[in-house]
């Protein structure tokens, strides 16, 4: 009996991953570059609205790597963002809704106080990245003892290493 429950929570846990869009190619591009850039983060933070992809708790800041096609990346900027053809009404529904999610979402976390940097899948190849997440997040901290001290509670295991 318990073996069937933990094949449904590892079935429904993937289901969701795919729904969600969490450890998609694209975020894992934007962990990578993060992660070669010094940068220590978390991942999916359940306590915040949304549960950011990528989460900087000291600096209160969240990055949001996105599908251009299930979260409707801008139609005039991007080609991935197309409604289908066919079922087109079905489509608008379904998408619409997440967008409207996502527009939550980010108001509730902005009312918190926390600033968030949406990447586009689009975007990830981008030559500026670098420096675009340089720019919101500002210095990475260079030592892991920086960090730590900041916080003596905090737990090694927290920190991912991507
Ligand atoms: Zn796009």
């Amino acid at each position: 009996m318990e073996r069937i429950l933990n094949q449904v929570t590892v079935l429904r846990r993937r289901n969701m991953q795919a729904i969600r869009g969490k450890n998609t190619a694209p975020e894992l591009a934007v962990r990578r570059e993060l992660h070669r850039m010094g940068y220590r983060f978390r991942l999916h933070a359940s306590d915040l609205p949304g549960r950011p992809d990528i989460v900087f708790r000291r600096r209160m800041k969240a990055i949001e790597v996105r599908g251009c096609f299930w979260h409707r990346h801008s139609a005039f900027e991007c080609r991935n963002a197309v409604v289908p053809k066919s079922r087109r009404e079905w489509w608008l529904a379904k998408l619409g809704s997440n967008v409207e999610r996502d527009r939550r979402n980010l108001e509730a976390i902005e009312a918190l106080g926390w600033d968030v940097l949406i990447i586009w899948e689009c975007e990830v190849a981008d030559a500026g990245l670098g420096r675009r997440l340089a720019t919101f997040l500002g210095f990475p901290t260079s030592v892991k003892g920086n960090e730590k001290g900041a916080n003596p509670h905090r737990k090694e295991r927290q920190w991912l290493s991507v």
